[in-house]
């Protein structure tokens, strides 16, 4: 019986993808940012999205957890949230909020925030990092309850957040 001989492989057709080079690294930042990018931002060229360095392990009262260089036009987020603790869908809602003052400017104004609450799970991860947040500051949950009874304004700013 004859067997059909083998289909030459074609190289051109079927091109060497590289490997991704192994990252030690919980979330994969750059396919996190090209789909904020992709679905919120298309219209615009894609920034450069990077963690910033780890300074020091010190306990903190705040943290920045992005920030965007305007000169560079670079995103950057805090190491911190590079961790299995953190969901990618907060992950996620600080590069749209860094997005934005690319695209906004750097002022929390009212149109800012309107174009933040477009981001889909914009409620789930504020309301994540309230809750979290001692979590990222390295503090016990009961040394960030208020002192005091004082009735917070409503509506309620996330405390100590700091989202440059
Ligand atoms: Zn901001």
């Amino acid at each position: 019986m004859r067997i059909a001989s083998p289909v030459p492989h074609n190289e051109r057709a079927m091109p060497l993808i590289p490997l991704p080079i192994p990252e030690n690294t919980v979330h994969h930042l750059e396919s996190l940012a090209g789909d904020i990018h992709r679905t919120y931002f298309a219209k615009y060229p894609p920034l450069r999205v990077r963690w910033g360095q780890q300074i020091t392990r010190k306990r903190r009262r705040s943290i920045r957890l992005g920030s965007y260089n305007h000169v560079t036009a670079e995103i950057r987020i805090h190491p911190l949230l590079n961790s299995p603790y953190i969901p990618a869908f907060v992950v996620q809602s600080i590069i749209h909020h860094e997005y934005l003052h690319h695209v906004l400017g750097a002022n929390h104004n009212r149109r800012f925030h309107s174009r933040e609450r477009q981001y889909r799970h914009f409620r789930e991860s504020q309301e994540w990092i309230r809750r979290n947040l001692f979590l990222l500051l390295g503090r016990r949950r009961s040394e960030l309850q208020p002192r005091s009874v004082t009735p917070l304004p409503v509506p309620q700013p996330v405390a100590q957040m700091a989202l440059f």
